[in-house]
């Protein structure tokens, strides 16, 4: 749905219009997967898909919620409704946002929202960052905050992991909020410093394939917790903040000095030779050589899958097969058990991996997946 119709059916639900539109894309994470509460180091790039929000500001403390996407009519709240905790419906992303900026010192007085977006739910595409960050950015302009988009990616991650109570990093934010068109986001999460890496697949005859598994990640809090758990462990035995600090070079001795615990070990080597592929493809970007990246991204896969152990059948059967088929590079992206793998692949093989995917998924008996091509987009911003 574009702008204008959102703007549309902004004064159909509400009787004015809006004040204005905004919209914030979803993200993949070309590499650097769970580095991001290890302090380390990711790579994620905008998708053509985003969350597109009208608003208009109140003035009575009520905050009026709605959702294309999603069957309900308008839900209304009153500002002063103190945090739920735990997970509600869908609400709770918009509630969170307003109610972290209004704890962050922020006058906000209501507003009045309708939203759609193109960014599939649950399919490790980050759509939950998309909606946070549109509601952000259109508060913070409305009421002219001046909030830095730093600082908005970080209130959104505070009410996703407060007010909604999901434990996520800071990587989806800062993608919706910084990334720009024509690059990936080469960002460091212990300070949130930042450089735009360009990565411009067309130009070197290539594509990037998102394979959206259709496996829901049924909010594996559990698993999540487990190895986040076990990351703090690895970095607690090795005397250091945060795995972030164990030198690549130093690896092979860290582990040695972790000793049997097994589990931990596969951990840290995961973390800390993820947080030295992203360092790889970054140069390799800086020197031109995309096709080079695709070795990188399936060594990743190899490293969630054995190590890390966030993989499941469909995710490797979408990689196995890529990389049988001709592809460069494949790789789960996101934080695992379904969700979606990307796909790199010179532009004349994309036809023929795709089509083996699809016809892999049907012998296997899995969901049909879904394919689209992904070009690194725009970040937040005002469209209208
Ligand atoms: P992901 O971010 O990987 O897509 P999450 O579980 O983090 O998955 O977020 C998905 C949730 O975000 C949905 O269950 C829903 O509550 C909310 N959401 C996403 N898109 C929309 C939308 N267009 N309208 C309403 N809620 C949405
Ligand atoms: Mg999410």
């Amino acid at each position: 749905m574009g702008a204008q119709r959102v703007a549309e059916r902004f004064t159909e639900l509400y009787g004015a219009r809006p004040e204005g539109v905004w919209a914030a894309p979803g993200r993949v994470n070309l590499i650097g997967e769970h580095t991001d509460y290890n302090d380390g180091f990711v790579m994620p790039f905008a998708l053509p898909h985003q969350a597109i929000a009208a608003v208009a500001r109140r003035d009575d403390g009520l905050l009026r919620l709605h959702s294309a996407d999603v069957q309900g009519g308008v839900a209304e709240m009153s500002l002063d409704t103190p945090a739920p905790q735990g997970a509600g419906d869908w609400t709770a992303y918009p509630a969170g946002v307003v109610w972290a900026l209004r704890e962050a010192g922020h006058e906000i007085t209501g507003a009045d929202i309708h939203l759609s977006s193109t960014v599939p739910a649950g399919a490790g595409l980050s759509s939950s960052a998309a909606l946070e960050v549109v509601i952000a950015l259109a508060l913070d302009d409305l009421y002219e905050l001046g909030v830095q988009p730093r600082q908005l990616a970080r209130l959104c991650q505070r009410a996703e992991n407060v007010y909604v109570g999901a434990p996520t990093g800071i990587m989806d934010q800062m993608a919706s909020a910084c990334c720009t068109v024509g690059h990936a986001l080469f960002l460091d999460t212990r300070d949130l410093s930042q450089r735009q890496i360009p990565f411009d697949l067309a130009a070197g005859g290539l594509r990037l394939l998102v394979v959206d598994t259709r496996v829901k990640h049924a909010h594996n809090a559990g698993a999540y917790g487990k190895r986040r758990a076990g990351c703090e462990k690895g970095a607690a035995l090795l005397g250091v903040d945060a795995l972030r600090d164990i030198p690549y070079a130093d690896l092979d001795a860290a582990l040695a000095r972790i000793g049997d615990e097994e589990e931990v070990v596969r951990l840290v080597r995961h973390v800390v030779t993820e947080d030295h592929r992203v360092e790889r493809v970054v140069e390799l970007l800086r020197a031109g050589e995309i096709r080079a990246v695709g070795p990188v991204l399936s060594e990743g896969h190899a490293s969630l899958r054995d190590d890390f152990r966030v993989s499941c059948p469909e995710l490797d059967l979408v990689v196995d097969t890529a990389l049988a088929n001709g592809a460069l590079g494949a790789r789960m992206t996101g934080g695992g058990f379904g969700g979606s793998a990307i796909v790199l692949a010179e532009a004349a093989e994309v036809n023929a991996v795709t089509k083996a995917v699809e016809e892999a998924f049907i012998a296997a008996g899995f969901t049909a997946p879904q394919i689209f091509e992904a070009v690194p987009s725009a970040g937040a911003r005002r469209v209208n």
